[in-house]
């Protein structure tokens, strides 16, 4: 039998089991089986993960950590160091699509974690 939310997990417990990449429920088994991709149900305590659908929630917490990271590093080098151009675009462009890249799979687990412990699919009406 499915679980399909448990109340008495903490928000927090389930935000930093989903951000560890392992299911919100009971923080052992794995949440995803590929890169962005939610198990079905937790192989440890049978939590369904696979219908929970983050949608653009996971990109948008990423580009908003991502960015704060980036740019205030940016203005530092524009401030103190002479940089032309191409440097800053060699530097800041393939730093952004590897932090993007390397946050994105945590902040869909950390959504998860979020949306499971409120007891949202994804796809309610409002
Ligand atoms: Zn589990």
């Amino acid at each position: 039998m499915p679980i399909l939310y448990k109340q008495n997990i903490g928000f927090k417990s389930a935000i930093t089991r989903g951000l560890r990449r392992r299911c919100p429920c009971c923080g052992e088994g794995n949440a995803f089986r590929g890169y962005l991709r939610p198990v079905e149900m937790c192989a440890v305590c049978n939590t369904q993960l696979g219908s929970i659908r983050a949608d653009d929630f996971p990109p948008y917490l990423t580009i908003f950590l991502v960015g704060h990271i980036v740019v205030p590093l940016a203005l530092i080098a524009e401030q103190n160091w002479s940089w032309s151009i191409q440097l800053h675009m060699w530097i800041w462009l393939p730093l952004t699509l590897a932090l993007l890249l390397v946050i994105l799979p945590f902040m869909k687990g950390a959504a998860i974690g979020l949306m499971w412990r409120l007891g949202l699919k994804g796809d309610e009406q409002h």
